[in-house]
C-alpha cells in the first residue's frame, strides 16, 4: 500500500475531513481551533460562505482559462481589486502558483529589469523551497542541508534580531544595516546587486517583525545602488499583521511586491507587482506558466479581497492580535522558558529559551503537542524550532482568542509540569 513519503514532516496527527471559520473537524467531528490557518492562508476562515460561492460558481463555469493564450474575467477583476490595494505605483501583475515560484520570479525580473546578477537577502529569512527560492532561504538548513549547491549570486546581510541578542531594537538596526553595508562593500558590489529582498516580518525565521527603520534604511541603500527593494508578502500580505501590506508599518515604498497564501483563502494562487516601468524592461514570455491565474482561484481571491474589505477583517487582524499578544505575555509571566512574546498583528510568536540562554526546541514541541491535545492547532518556527506560532485566521473573534490563550496557559502548565 502506498504512503506519504517520510520526507514530509507532518505537525500534528489530524486528520481534517472538513472546516468551518477558525475550525479544523477530524472524521470524529473533534474540532479543534485552528491557529495555523493552513501556515497562514486561509485568511477568511475555512469554506468561507462567499469564496465557496464563488468558487463553486466559477467552477461551473470556467475552471482553466490558462492566461496566456486567453483571458479571463475573474483574474481582470482580481487584477484591478489588487491595484486598489497595492502600494502606489506597483500596477502591473502577473500571476504564478506559490510563493516560492513569485519569489524565483521576482527574482528572474530583478536580473533582467536591471541587467545585475545579485540577490542579498537576510538571514534568517525564508522565501521558499525552490532551487532558486531556496538559495534566498535562510530559516534553518532543512531547505539547503544535502540539497546544494544552491543558485548562485545570492549574499545575505544579517536581520535585526534583538532578543537573540540581547540588543534594543535601535542597536539591532544599527548592526544590521551597518553588515549590509558591509556586504555591499566586499561581497556583493552595488554595480552587481540587482536587488535586496526582506520580509516585513521574519516568518518562519521566528516571527521577528522587521523595525521600521530597518526597512527605511534597505529603501536607502536600494535608492543609492540602484538595486531594486522585492517585499516578501507572501506570509505578511493581506492584513495579517492588522495592516493589508506587513510593510505599511514602515511606510516604504517597495518596488516588487509578492503576495500569496492568503490572497485566495486556500486556492494556489500567488502574484508579482511592480511597476510599469519595471516590468517593461522585462522580456516579454519571460513569466507565466500553464497554471498561473487559475479562473477558480483568482474568483476565489476576489472574493476574498472583498471579504477582507467588507468584514474589516484587517482591522479585526489588528485588534485580536493585540488581545492575543495581551493574553500570551500574560501566560509568558508565569513561566520562564517563554522568553519572549512578539509579533505583528495576527502573527505572533513565543519563543522559548531554556535556562542556560539556549534555545528550547523541545520545550516549545511539548508545549505544542499539549495545546493539540487540548484542541489547539498550532506550529512551530524559527531556526532551532523553538518558537511555537499563532497565526488564525482574520476571521477570529475576541471569544477565539480568548479560548486559544485559556488552553495555551493549560498546556504550558502541562508541558512544564
Ligand atoms: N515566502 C514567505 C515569506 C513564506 O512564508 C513562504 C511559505 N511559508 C514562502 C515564501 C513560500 O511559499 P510556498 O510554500 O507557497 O512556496
Amino acid at each position: 500500500m502506498a504512503e506519504l513519503s517520510p520526507v514530509l514532516k507532518q505537525a500534528t496527527p489530524v486528520l481534517a475531513a472538513r472546516g468551518e471559520g477558525v475550525h479544523l473537524y477530524d472524521e470524529d467531528d473533534r474540532r479543534f481551533l485552528d491557529f495555523t490557518a493552513g501556515i497562514g492562508v486561509t485568511s477568511t476562515g475555512h469554506c468561507h460562505p462567499r469564496v465557496v460561492e464563488a468558487a463553486q460558481r466559477q467552477v461551473g463555469t470556467l475552471i482553466h482559462g490558462q492566461y496566456t493564450t486567453v483571458l479571463h474575467r475573474p483574474l481582470l477583476q482580481l487584477t484591478e481589486r489588487l491595484g486598489q490595494v497595492l502600494p502606489a505605483g506597483l500596477d502591473r501583475l502577473f500571476y504564478v502558483n506559490s510563493g516560492s515560484e513569485a519569489v524565483e520570479a521576482s527574482v528572474r525580473l530583478a536580473r533582467q529589469a536591471t541587467g545585475r546578477q545579485n540577490i542579498v537577502a537576510f538571514s534568517g529569512g525564508f522565501h521558499g523551497r525552490t532551487m532558486g527560492a531556496g538559495a534566498l532561504t535562510t530559516s534553518g538548513t532543512k531547505t539547503r542541508a544535502g540539497i546544494g549547491p544552491m543558485m548562485p549570486g545570492v549574499a545575505f546581510a544579517p536581520f535585526p534580531e534583538p532578543y537573540r541578542h540581547g540588543w534594543s531594537q535601535s542597536e539591532a538596526v544599527r548592526f544590521a544595516l551597518t553588515e549590509l553595508d558591509h556586504v555591499l562593500a566586499t561581497v556583493s558590489p552595488p554595480a552587481d546587486t540587482a536587488a535586496l529582498i526582506v520580509e516585513p516580518v521574519l516568518g518562519e525565521g521566528g516571527y521577528i517583525p522587521a523595525p521600521p527603520e530597518f526597512l527605511t534604511g534597505l529603501r536607502q541603500r536600494a535608492d543609492r545602488h540602484g538595486a531594486l527593494l522585492i517585499v516578501d508578502e507572501v506570509q505578511t500580505g493581506v492584513g495579517r499583521t492588522g495592516r493589508f501590506w506587513g510593510l505599511d508599518h514602515a511606510g516604504v515604498r517597495p518596488d516588487v511586491v509578492i503576495t500569496a497564501k492568503g490572497l485566495a483563502s486556500g486556492f494556489p494562487l500567488s502574484a508579482v507587482a511592480a511597476p510599469d516601468e519595471l516590468m517593461s524592461r522585462a522580456w516579454p514570455g519571460s513569466q507565466g506558466g500553464t497554471y498561473g491565474g487559475n479562473a477558480v482561484a483568482a474568483a476565489a481571491a476576489v472574493a476574498t479581497l472583498d471579504i477582507v474589505h467588507e468584514e474589516g477583517l484587517v482591522a479585526n487582524a489588528a485588534e485580536q492580535g493585540a488581545r492575543l499578544a495581551e493574553g500570551l505575555r500574560t501566560v509568558a509571566a508565569d513561566h520562564p522558558v517563554l522568553g519572549d512574546v512578539r509579533g505583528r498583528g495576527l502573527m505572533i510568536g513565543n519563543e522559548f529559551t531554556a535556562p542556560d540562554g539556549s534555545p528550547d526546541a523541545a520545550g516549545a514541541a511539548r508545549a505544542q503537542q499539549a495545546a493539540a491535545e487540548r484542541g489547539l492547532l498550532l506550529l512551530t518556527c524559527g531556526p532551532h524550532g523553538n518558537v511555537v506560532r499563532m497565526i488564525p485566521p482574520l476571521v477570529v473573534t475576541a471569544e477565539h482568542v480568548d479560548e486559544a490563550v485559556a488552553v495555551w496557559a493549560e498546556a504550558m502548565q502541562a508541558a512544564t509540569a
